[in-house]
């Protein structure tokens, strides 16, 4: 269940927050004669206690309300800028359920927050907000999309320095970095999450 909505050419959504770290739902009951009420809880029996109690102290008093409080939450989908994220984006990726705000944005790269930022680069095979078909740089035939160093495949084109390289070779080092051997710039060490630009044909075997 979400909601969505536009203001002021943003959109946001609303929905129940059932990430790890939302607040947790309580419940609590309440007389409908007197007003008093239970203590707020996450176990249910216990406000359900409380009312068989408050009945049986105060017979006439047959009806009650439950309380439930449950944490929502919103967040702003990202802005569409002429072509790949800008600093302070908010980035979304369907596939995951996942967001990551962008921290850094030069050329092609992008570094994201969050405690689980790699986590949700390494899932991301697609990010829903990027404007693909507004980037300049993205050859026919291929979509861009955002990937970490272990990630990166062949016949890959990876921006760096402003220029597009096909990816030829790929080597492990150290860590999550990769080396790769670009089709007329030779060697260059990915060590972070990139837009890389991958062919249709390469998506459909991947
Ligand atoms: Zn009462």
């Amino acid at each position: 269940m979400s909601t969505r909505s536009v203001f002021r050419h943003e959109r946001w959504t609303l929905e129940p927050d059932r990430e790890p770290d939302a607040e947790a739902t309580t419940y609590a009951m309440e007389c409908a004669v007197c007003e008093a009420s239970s203590e707020a809880g996450e176990d249910f029996a216990d406000p359900q206690s409380w009312v068989l109690e408050h009945s049986g102290r105060n017979p006439s008093h047959h009806s009650y309300r439950e309380i439930i409080t449950r944490p929502w939450r919103t967040w702003r989908h990202a802005a569409r800028v002429r072509w790949g994220f800008d600093v302070g984006d908010v980035v979304w990726d369907e596939g995951v359920r996942r967001r990551g705000v962008v921290t850094v944005r030069n050329g092609g790269s992008v570094r994201l927050t969050g405690d689980s930022a790699q986590e949700w680069v390494a899932g991301a095979e697609s990010v829903a907000t990027y404007p693909t078909d507004l980037d300049p740089d993205c050859p026919a035939g291929a979509v861009a999309v955002l990937v970490g160093p272990r990630e990166v495949q062949l016949d890959d084109r990876v921006r760096v320095q402003g220029r597009v390289y096909e990816v030829r070779e790929i080597q492990p080092m150290i860590g999550t970095c990769r080396i790769l051997s670009l089709l007329g710039h030779g060697d260059w060490t990915m060590t972070r999450p990139r837009i890389v630009y991958r062919l249709h044909t390469q998506l459909a075997t991947s």
